[in-house]
């Protein structure tokens, strides 16, 4: 396995476990060259998933493209490499206990959101947003406008006090 930064031939783990799912043996590789970290995925193929788009379209499941669509929502926020690698574990968890080898993209969409969700609010609306989730801008804004106020604070019991 070449390293992925500078293509170093090089490279020995330093990590080894299965997914949560154990679909998976995920291995924490380091460059004996450059000293960089990735991961990479051992695993049986996904040859027989297919994913079924809005159109109609089909096309081959393909881990690399979840992981692109997760990376250009994730840019230029701090969000690390694994937790991106995580989320797209999440979606293939996901995919591969759809009751069919079939799966609409949505359900794949669905799922990457759920998981930006929890990791940065930004992530998440740029992936919906790209993503066409939303039926249309007012919808957009409500889901906005929630993450903006997550549920407003009781009111306290106690007399109002006044700061000024
Ligand atoms: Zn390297």
């Amino acid at each position: 396995m070449k390293c992925q930064y500078c293509s170093h031939p090089d490279t020995k783990v330093v990590d080894s476990r299965e997914t949560d799912d154990l679909s998976a043996i995920r291995r924490r590789r380091e460059c004996l060259k450059c000293s960089k970290r990735f991961t990479t995925h051992e695993r049986a193929t996904n040859a027989d998933i297919v994913v079924i788009k809005k159109d109609g379209a089909r096309e081959q499941y393909d881990r690399q493209k979840v992981l692109l669509g997760i990376r250009k929502a994730c840019e230029k926020r701090d969000i690390k490499d694994e937790v991106i690698e995580q989320i797209a574990d999440e979606v293939e968890a996901r995919v591969r206990n759809h009751r069919s080898t079939e799966v609409p993209s949505l359900v794949i969409g669905r799922k990457v959101m759920a998981g930006l969700k929890k990791v940065d609010n930004v992530s998440y609306l740029r992936f919906a947003s790209v993503y066409q989730e939303f039926e249309d801008i007012s919808s957009f804004e409500r889901e906005l406008k929630t993450l903006k106020n997550p549920k407003k604070p009781p009111k306290a019991s106690g007399p109002t006090r006044r700061f000024h």
